[in-house]
């Protein structure tokens, strides 16, 4: 057998609640992302989409079912949960630079910190994703004298230093202005395209309809479909989907 046929899925979430107080925010929630595949998320405002994210890292602890990052179980705590984080990158909708540190030094920090990488091994990589994401020129200057687009593009580098698995993206596009939008999400198409695999919340359905292997449509703590891009934007199942769709189309 091949490896394809034996691995464990990336992200393997089984029957997972979780609940903020009174409020049931993941619903009983089962969800496999196989290695490479791009997985959009899709859904209302306060559906459950970044709660979703931040169970997968853990920065959101469950309530109860399990969760499992290329097979293994999130770990509760310390050094294995460490890890665990350093093997899932996150990259969120406010960029989470650190503004008192020069660009190449947000991407250097973690590896160093965390994977004990020497300095000039760090910097080396740093400056070879810099390039990757289009912004080596912009290597030693602060996050506040870049745009909004070069700052994502140094929070994916940043996120890729660490050598993820998987990356997760919660609306990364959502504070951005227009003309910027583009410039992300065509560093996450290559990163696609190079077979990392990927959980996606947005809202850019060209993104969606482009680069996902599935679409998932949550509402109210529930995944209500699963299904392929061009079944979800042709035919969705449910009302739900639909009213969303016709909102946003
Ligand atoms: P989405 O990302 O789809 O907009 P969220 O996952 O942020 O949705 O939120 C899902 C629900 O959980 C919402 O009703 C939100 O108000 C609630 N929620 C999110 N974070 C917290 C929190 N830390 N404490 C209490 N309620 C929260
Ligand atoms: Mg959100």
């Amino acid at each position: 057998m091949t490896e394809a046929n034996t691995a464990p899925p990336m992200i393997r979430m089984v029957e997972v609640d979780k609940y903020f107080g009174p409020l049931h925010v993941l619903k009983n929630i089962t969800l496999e992302v196989p290695r490479g595949q791009v997985v959009v998320v899709l859904g209302p405002s306060g559906s459950g989409k970044s709660t979703l994210c931040r169970a997968i890292n853990r920065l959101e602890p469950i309530n109860s079912g399990v969760i499992e990052v290329d097979g293994k179980p999130l770990p509760a705590e310390g050094r294995e949960l460490a890890g665990l984080r350093a093997d899932v990158g996150m990259v969120f909708q406010s960029f989470n630079l650190f503004a008192h540190k020069t660009i190449v030094d947000n991407v250097m920090l973690a590896p160093i910190k965390v994977r004990k990488m020497a300095k000039s091994d760090a910097r080396r990589t740093a400056m070879e994703l810099l390039e990757r994401v289009g912004i080596a020129n912009q290597a030693e200057k602060y996050p506040a004298q870049l745009s909004g687009g070069q700052q994502q593009r140094a929070a994916i580098a940043r996120a890729l230093a660490m050598k993820p698995k998987v990356m997760l993206f919660d609306e990364p596009t959502s504070a951005l202005d227009p003309e910027m939008i583009n410039e992300v999400l065509d560093v996450m198409t290559t990163l696609a395209e190079e077979g990392m695999t990927m959980l996606v919340v947005t809202h850019e359905m060209g993104f969606a309809r482009n680069a996902a292997n599935r679409v998932v449509f949550m509402s109210d703590g529930d995944i209500v479909e699963d299904a392929t891009p061009q079944e979800f934007f042709t035919a969705p199942k449910s009302a739900r989907a639909k009213d969303f769709l016709s909102k946003i189309l």
